[in-house]
């Protein structure tokens, strides 16, 4: 028998936690801990302790798919990547921004560079764009123009070294638990912890103070919070003067937010913001911590901005124990925008509209001239295919039918393309849709690196040969980029092109395979060979051209839509423990699928009780874009009004009743934590 032990970090959540991989006779048998691995330290929670059960899944794809007259049968790599190559150079001769790709944060950081590669060299277009466009793009954003880098400030570790933590729109516990694990290490130390949400989650039953906040005003709360910290003098007028720039005109703003008045918009009482913005005001080392409960609305950049002032206000940045940190929820969400899957940007956050930025990389990815023009983001680029102004689009590792807002829209603009290629590990709902299908390999038969949500840059280590013809993402790139002609991805190892990454990149300019072997990975930015990596930002200046912070004063805006006697509830969405995104992967997890498999809808009791609904009653959730049918799940841990659905499972998605029409003018995020809805009894 022969056993093997490959340490490489989880699949899942933007924690990015180590964990050995254990081999039997060359197959993948379990998960063992990896205790030198810094975020963790040995400990995994239950996605992790099971995330070898969808390797050798039954359903994986093992060869290519062409699709015929409706049908999928196999097909070689060759007759595959030809078919592609012809379809494309055709679209490219038209117009080549009439193709785009779909990026996943769920791929390697080399998978990721190369597709962002290959298609502003070879098909020449910036229509590239990942998930975080509809997670933290309003942190990339919002964190870019306040601070100048859009990432976490501080380091996972680094929490347990707060007095007070303040937690808004996040649920540490479940959706992040090894950073809810520092949350409590951090409680029992002494820090005080405020939590903000519409739910009593398992993070607000650490609390020290709960503010149970109506969805959508967290603008006017946070601008509250800045009101008090102003009127106590607890301001850091220090901080304020030698390292920021625009505090008196939020200093006016701020001033029309008295505790008495928002209490009626966020239906938190007067006493309790004033004694959140002492706690938070008055503690040494303050630190934030947020999610997609921020991000996910359409006035998602506000309220990421509005976090900004709140820490810079209190001068809690660039220091230990404190700072601003987005939890990024999936795997290598930082390391995919990082490498430049984005479209606007190249890898390394560099604005390619301008002519150098575009000289540069044209010399270091020796190519032609590139293409100026802005990308589309995702939602631009399905409406586009909606109204067939898109002939094709790729997708690696996504699954928008599932993921993106209005499902039975989204499946209309991909029916509509001429060519839609997916490349995944299992026919997901999106692959079924596609004309050709290429198999992957999954994380556990990949090398490469994933940057976690602390700009962790950690080393995934294959622990087994791909299953059936199943390539690399990043090799079928370099395939399909040799049929088109193309000599620019002659690439050898994941190594090979980690170094190219490397000098693109100058926040992975110091970093070497090599370098990452060490357990602990590098943080960027890490500009040099010597240098140890960076585990808190703007300690001595900002990362803005200038190195100040910028405060950018915020008034509440109204949400798209608000409860009326037609649909009388907001509906928020959020994850659960057990599952990952849209269950393509944690849903072939028998241990996982034995705990958790069925959708549900969190009620209130009273709510309940006025429409009559029992515990576990079938009902029909309605709102203005469409209705699903769920089970009702009664608990006093939702707020009265408030109703709570999970986004794991297909039979009753969010997105079936989500709308992409309204959106944030600045990140196109649409509205998906405060939707209005009705619910109604199934009669029979
Ligand atoms: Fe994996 Fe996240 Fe769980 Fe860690 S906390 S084991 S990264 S899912």
């Amino acid at each position: 028998m022969k056993l093997e032990i490959t340490p490489t970090i989880c699949p899942y959540c933007g924690c990015g936690c180590g964990l050995n991989l254990v081999s039997v006779n060359e197959k993948i048998k379990g998960v063992e801990p990896w205790k030198r691995n810094p975020v963790n330290e040995g400990k995994l929670c239950p996605k992790g302790n099971f995330s070898h059960e969808f390797v050798n899944h039954k359903q994986r794809l093992k060869t290519p798919l062409i699709k015929e007259n409706g049908k999928f049968r196999m097909a070689s790599w060759d007759e595959a990547l030809n078919s592609i190559a012809n379809k494309f150079k055709t679209i490219i001769d038209e117009d080549p921004d009439l193709i785009a790709f779909l990026s996943s944060a769920r791929c390697t950081n080399e998978d990721n560079y190369v597709l962002q590669k290959f298609a502003r060299t070879v098909i020449g277009t910036n229509n590239i764009d990942n998930c975080a466009a509809l997670c933290h793009g309003p942190t990339v954003s919002g964190l870019n123009l306040t601070f100048g880098s859009g990432a976490m400030t501080n380091s996972i570790s680094d929490i347990e070294k707060s007095d007070c933590i303040f937690i808004i729109g996040s649920n540490p516990l479940e959706q992040h638990p090894l950073i809810g694990r520092r949350i409590i290490r951090a409680k029992s130390n002494g820090a005080e912890i405020i939590v903000i949400d519409p739910r009593y989650t398992p993070t607000a039953k650490q609390a020290d103070l709960f503010l149970p906040l109506i969805p959508g005003t967290d603008v006017a709360l946070i601008n509250s919070l800045m009101h008090v910290i102003i009127q106590e003098g607890l301001e850091d007028i220090d901080f304020i003067e030698n390292r920021t720039l625009g505090f008196e005109k939020l200093r006016d703003i701020v001033k029309n937010y008295p505790p008495e008045s928002v209490e009626k918009v966020t239906g938190i009482p007067a006493t309790k913001i004033e004694e959140a913005a002492l706690m938070y005001g008055k503690a040494g080392n303050s630190s934030i911590i947020y999610c997609l409960g921020i991000t996910e609305h359409t006035m998602g950049m506000d309220n990421v901005m509005s976090l900004s002032n709140l820490a810079m206000l209190t001068g809690n940045i660039g220091k230990e124990g404190a700072g601003l940190n987005p939890l990024r929820g999936q795997n290598n969400v930082q390391g995919v925008c990082d490498v430049g899957a984005l479209p606007f940007l190249y890898p390394g956050y560099k604005k390619y509209v301008l002519d150098p930025v575009r000289e540069e990389a044209e010399c270091q990815w020796g190519c032609g001239e590139l293409n100026g023009l802005p990308g589309l983001q995702m939602v631009e680029i399905l409406e586009a295919a909606h109204e067939c102004r898109m002939k094709a689009i790729f997708i690696m590792g996504e699954n928008p039918v599932f993921s993106e807002p209005e499902t039975l829209k989204v499946k209309e603009s991909l029916l509509n393309l001429e060519t839609l290629v997916v490349q995944d590990i299992f026919l997901t709902e999106t692959a079924e849709l596609a004309d050709i299908v290429l198999p992957a390999t999954s994380w556990a038969e990949k090398n490469g690196t994933f940057t976690n949500t602390e700009r962790r840059v950690q080393r995934v280590r294959k622990a087994a040969d791909p299953l059936g013809e199943a390539r690399a993402d990043w090799q079928i790139f370099c395939d399909l980029a040799k049929v088109m002609g193309s000599s620019l991805f002659s690439y050898a190892s994941e190594e090979e092109i980690f170094s190219e990454i490397t000098k693109i990149t100058p926040q992975y300019a110091g970093m070497t395979w090599k370098r990452l072997e060490n357990a602990d990975g590098l943080q960027w930015p890490c500009p040099s060979k010597n240098h140890p990596g960076t585990p808190v930002l703007h300690m001595e200046k900002f990362a803005t051209s200038h190195g100040k912070g910028v405060f950018k004063p915020i008034e509440l805006r109204s949400l798209p839509e608000t409860p009326d006697e037609e649909y009388p509830f907001i509906l928020s969405t959020g994850r659960v423990i057990f599952h990952y995104h849209n269950s393509n992967m944690t849903g072939k997890s028998e241990t996982l699928q034995n705990e958790s498999s069925l959708s549900f809808v969190e009620i209130h009791p009273e709510d309940a009780d006025k429409l009559g609904i029992k515990n576990h009653e079938q009902i029909k959730i309605k709102n203005r874009h469409g209705e699903i049918k769920t089970k009702a799940r009664i608990t006093s841990d939702i707020a009265q009004g408030v109703l709570f659905l999970p986004i794991h499972f297909l039979d009753c998605a969010p997105n079936l009743l989500t709308n992409s029409k309204v959106l944030d003018p600045s990140t196109k995020m649409p509205e998906l934590k405060a939707l209005t809805a009705r619910i109604e009894k199934i009669s029979g």
